[in-house]
């Protein structure tokens, strides 16, 4: 199945458990815009190259549209309309309002110089100018995608326009309008929810092992933010492989390690009783906590059996598969869902727009305290509706997200 039928397959599931009219499932079914783009760039040999580019923008009734551009070899359409609609969904779970969107660049950034980097960038801004804004559509940063990238789509924006319009882009560096505090966002808004879980269930964090697939921007940063509050980080992975140290492994070493040396699994030495593995294997280790934070289909029909964790954490989008969901609860295992679990970056995303308009910029510790009512509202109202229709948290966070984006829908219309 594609993951866009994946994410369709989520809107019905949960459309039906909700009694959701047929012609609102109808207009979430389909995005609003769709743009595919040819990027020709110099490259540093003499000869032209030209990648393919697209900007998916799903549903704006609550807001811009808003959602990130990943850089990556295997990105494609399909992919970035999952993403997109995934997007509006998670502003709705918040309560930001912001709609829908998502962009790619088929490109391994990491096998173009910074300046070939530099020049697919700003043509991919020059490509879509027309359909992006601050007033209507946002991008951000995502996989392999940074605050630099960021920097120059700004820039280019506003050469081309002659604007001053800094919100353009989000997750841009502090010194370019960028807000305090995003870098960490996502990971921090993830924290906030595992809080109100702990708390919930009488949890003590230093009895919880944790396994992190993915330690990126986002894995890697809740690596640090748990280590900090006692929880055992016992593995974690990057595109190489991963790292499984089963009395536990101190996040900062690995970080120091990995951006020595390149990869996780060259840090072997960090910690007593660590073995390499493959991503695979790593989701399967004994752990009670997994936290998926690389990309989509990493828990699937052939492997959810497997899974050790009893709890999975996804900060990653679309990391668990429609079929694993379906293992995972009968096995009894408790997955807090993407559109909830990671929605800490869009919602400081979200502030950081807000500080561009205004010109007015936040402490980190203000944006932190604002973020956390807003995830923690979030999940609590994820949380009654799971119990209140006894259906999983996937299928609430989407009934929480469509009651909202429906209110809307009623009283606007959907043109
Ligand atoms: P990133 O590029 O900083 O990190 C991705 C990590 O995953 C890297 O460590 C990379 O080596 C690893 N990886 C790549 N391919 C892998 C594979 N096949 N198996 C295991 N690991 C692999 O990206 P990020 O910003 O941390 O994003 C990670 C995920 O979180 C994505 O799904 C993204 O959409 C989602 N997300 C990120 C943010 C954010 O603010 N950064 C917000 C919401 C959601």
């Amino acid at each position: 199945m594609s993951l866009f039928e994946n994410t369709l397959k989520q809107i019905n599931e949960a459309a039906e458990i909700m009694n959701l009219e047929k012609d609102i499932i109808t207009i979430l079914s389909h995005p609003k815009r769709i743009m595919q783009v040819s990027l020709p760039i110099r490259m540093d040999s003499g000869e032209i190259k030209v990648f393919e580019g697209f900007r998916v923008q799903h549903n704006d009734l609550a807001g811009p549209f808003k959602g990130g551009i990943r850089y990556h070899e295997q990105v494609d359409m399909d992919e970035v309309k999952a993403l997109a609609a995934w997007m509006t969904m998670k502003c709705a779970v918040v309560g930001i309002p912001l709609g829908g969107a998502k962009g790619g660049i088929v490109v391994d950034p990491k096998k173009l110089s910074k300046r070939e980097l530099e020049q697919l960038t700003r043509r991919y801004v020059d490509r879509i100018q027309a359909i992006i804004g601050p007033d209507k559509d946002v991008p951000a940063p995502d996989v392999n995608t940074n605050g630099q990238i960021m920097a120059w789509i700004v820039d280019e924006f506003m050469k081309l326009g002659n604007l001053n319009k800094k919100g353009v882009v989000t997750g841009k560096p502090i010194e370019c309008g960028g807000s305090a505090g995003r870098d960490e966002a996502t990971a921090q808004g993830g924290v906030y929810v595992i809080d109100e879980i702990v708390v919930e269930k009488g949890i003590k964090p230093e009895e919880m092992r944790v396994v992190i697939q993915g330690f990126g921007n986002a894995g890697g940063t809740m690596a640090m933010l748990l280590a900090e509050k006692g929880y055992k980080i016992c593995g974690v992975s990057d595109s190489k492989g991963g790292l499984y140290c089963a009395d536990g492994l101190d996040p900062k070493q690995v970080n120091a390690c990995k951006e020595e040396k390149g990869s996780v699994t060259e840090c072997k030495m960090v910690a007593s009783n660590c073995e390499v593995c493959t991503n695979e294997e790593l989701l399967e280790k004994d752990c009670d906590i997994l936290i998926l934070a690389a990309l989509e289909n990493q828990v699937h029909a052939d492997n959810a059996a497997n899974v050790k964790a009893k709890m999975i954490f996804e900060l990653a989008n679309g990391p668990t598969t429609p079929e694993a969901d379906k293992i995972l609860s009968g096995k009894g295992v408790m997955i807090v869902p993407d559109i909830l679990f990671n929605a800490g970056g869009v919602t400081v995303s979200y502030f950081e727009l807000v500080q561009n308009e205004t010109q007015y910029y936040w402490t980190a510790s203000k944006v932190q305290r604002r973020l956390k009512p807003i995830m923690v509202n979030a999940w609590q109202r994820v949380s009654g509706i799971q119990k209140k229709y006894n259906c999983t948290l996937r299928q609430a966070a989407f009934i929480s997200a469509m009651t909202r984006l429906k209110a809307i829908m009623e009283q606007r219309g959907f043109e």
